[in-house]
């Protein structure tokens, strides 16, 4: 009887491992480097079916729609991963311009950046020759890794130093590891590719007849988010700094931070085509969602003056017109606002004490 431990072959391995065996014993008057040679080409075609069966599904193609001369879009519907939408919820923006194709984040995983290359086709043949990553959280770089796939490891992939830093630390393997997490392993396969070049704030880059403005104003939805002005096309990619159809995730932002920094790229850039991270972009996506981020603010920076404790933050926000009227138009607003009106109380009671 075969005791349970003994080493059982599967159906397929057994050629495998008579031909491993023939080559060994083969190898006695061929010299090592072949024996090696030929070892190679088995094991790595094990390695590729290993690396095929714990990768997640394609994702499915999004038609890219058209913002501006230079910039098109593959807008994200969801607004938050699911396993149903393989982790598709955050946009990715490319630029067309002569002298190649610009990606402005480059989608939430490896799977994500295989379908935008495949929609960059639909509209050009160029290759891309860089990409931009807004910031640090992974549902805007993760696709770096089809990029470089394709385009190869010296591939400039630029971000604001912080940013950079964060995904070579910790932040890197934690957002690929919540990806797989929330889309139930869809996105498995990703692995984490860095930027290599670091930008800063007033930089300008030119690609053929486009210029890129870097623009940066401090603390907002994260310490380190980079926007990206598009000239001449008069659009501004603005990251995860405006959303238009949820609320942005505060964890590591700032309430006035980036109420400060709307009015701070508003006046430098003037009047734009405003594009977000999530959602669909607009002329108006500043005034719009200030409104409603100064609608949960204004509220719990009253609460915290007049001596209130949260509870009453809480009730002054809920019923403020400014944030009232996008309610219905904000995904996962129920399930959300009371965390961001606790955040925006704590960050009130730190600016006033
Ligand atoms: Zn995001």
């Amino acid at each position: 009887m075969t005791p349970p431990s003994a080493p059982q072959n599967a159906p397929g391995q057994q050629p495998l491992n008579r031909s491993r065996r023939r080559l060994l014993l083969g190898a006695a008057g061929a010299g090592a480097a072949v024996t090696a040679l030929a070892l190679t080409a088995p094991v790595r075609s094990l390695a590729q079916q290993v690396q095929e069966f714990i990768a997640g599904p394609p994702v499915p193609d999004v038609a890219p729609l058209q913002l501006s001369p230079h910039v098109w879009t593959i807008q994200a519907r969801d607004g938050f991963p699911t396993p149903e939408n393989l982790g598709l919820f955050a946009n990715v923006l490319f630029v067309v311009t002569s002298a190649g194709v610009v990606v402005l984040d480059s989608g939430s995983s490896l799977q994500i950046g295989e379908m935008a290359i495949r929609m960059i086709r639909r509209v050009t043949p160029q290759p891309v020759v860089a990409v931009f990553n807004s910031h640090y959280h992974g549902d805007h770089w993760l696709g770096n890794h089809a990029f470089v796939n394709a385009f190869g490891r010296e591939l400039p992939i630029y971000a604001l130093q912080g940013s950079k830093d964060r995904i070579v630390g910790v932040e890197g393997n934690l957002w690929r590891n919540l990806m797989e997490r929330w889309t139930n392993q869809a996105t498995a396969g990703t692995q984490v590719v860095p930027p290599n070049r670091v930008v800063q704030h007033g930089q300008r880059l030119r690609f053929g007849q486009v210029e890129l403005v870097m623009h940066h104003y401090g603390v907002a939805h994260t310490p380190y988010d980079l926007s990206i002005e598009v000239r001449p096309d008069r659009l501004t990619y603005l990251g995860d700094v405006a959303m238009e159809n949820r609320i942005a995730n505060m964890d590591d932002g700032s309430f006035a931070g980036t109420l400060e920094y709307f009015e701070k790229i508003s006046l430098a850039a003037g009047e734009q085509l405003w594009v977000p991270g999530h959602g669909r972009a607009s002329r108006t996506l500043l005034r719009d969602y200030g409104e409603f981020f100064r609608g949960i603010w204004e509220p719990s920076l009253q609460a915290v003056k007049d001596g209130h404790g949260v509870e009453v933050a809480r009730a002054n926000v809920l019923k403020d017109p400014r944030v009232a009227r996008h309610a219905s138009t904000m995904l996962g607003f129920e399930s959300n606002i009371g965390r961001y009106i606790s955040l925006a109380f704590l960050e009130a009671e730190q600016l006033a004490f």
